[in-house]
């Protein structure tokens, strides 16, 4: 057990009728690091990503923000708290503009007085959106998307961001932009947790992290000492 863990979870569960996605699963965040939760398909990732953010249920387990109990709370009350999450589909509102998408995600009562600086920390951050704040969110190309997804969560004024697959489906050149802004939104003391199938560049990136096997944890350490393991070697790095 880490001291003073922004996020603890412990013992979580989840089953969608009956099947099991998440066995207990058990993590701690520190204020300020940038954790991975990495493994393959249909491991659980996105299943702990949304049993934390309030969209799905768990059917056993805890979790606790600044050892507050946030277990059960809806979606919006979790985000009022500062866990802003972007999704792996993206999920923005395909008929507004892509600055009514930003500005609805700066609509949260911790967010509200900052949202026209946010806005401007956004379209800094990506200078592609600023030139297409007024199309509709539903033409933007699936980068852009992935780029309003972001915008969306740095709009809430998040303490923690936990980010779905984020290079899921984009070209390595735009997965590596993707990957630089998580790195630097983390230098600007968010607290991330980042969840990837892309184990040698989320190790890289982060501090510690967690492997998921069916449901769940089956190792974990330093991003280093995960590197370094011969049986992450050859499951994941194809070495
Ligand atoms: P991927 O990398 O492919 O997105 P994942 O690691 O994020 O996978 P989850 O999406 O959490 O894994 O899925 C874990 C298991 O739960 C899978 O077997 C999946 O089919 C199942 N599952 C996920 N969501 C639902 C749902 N809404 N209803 C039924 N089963 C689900």
């Amino acid at each position: 057990m880490l001291d003073a863990a922004l996020l603890s979870i412990d013992g979580l569960s989840v089953a969608y009728d009956g099947s099991s996605a998440l066995n207990g699963v058990s993590l701690q965040i520190r204020k300020g690091e940038l954790i991975c939760v990495v493994g393959a398909n249909g491991a659980g990732k996105t299943s702990l990503i949304r049993s934390i953010s309030g969209i799905v249920r768990s059917s056993s387990g805890t979790v606790k923000m600044n050892g507050v109990n946030i277990t059960g709370l809806p979606p919006w009350e979790i985000c009022e708290r500062g866990i802003a999450q972007v999704a792996e589909g993206r999920q923005s509102f395909g008929s507004l503009s892509v600055e009514e998408n930003l500005l609805l995600g700066g609509s949260l009562k911790r967010a509200k007085a900052y949202q026209f600086e946010t806005l401007e920390f956004v379209y800094q951050l990506f200078e592609r959106l600023r030139e297409r704040r007024r199309q509709l969110a539903g033409t933007l190309s699936g980068g852009e998307q992935q780029m309003l997804a972001i915008g969306r969560a740095i709009m809430s004024k998040p303490e923690m961001v936990m980010f779905d697959e984020p290079s899921i489906g984009l070209s390595p050149a735009l997965t590596d932009v993707m990957f630089g802004v998580v790195k630097s939104l983390h230098e600007q003391g968010i607290t991330v947790l980042l969840v990837e199938q892309n184990v040698a560049k989320s190790l890289a990136l982060s501090n510690r992290g967690y492997v998921l096997e069916n449901g769940s944890i089956v190792l974990h350490g330093s991003s280093q000492e995960l590197l370094n393991n011969s049986e992450i070697q050859r499951a994941y790095l194809g070495m």
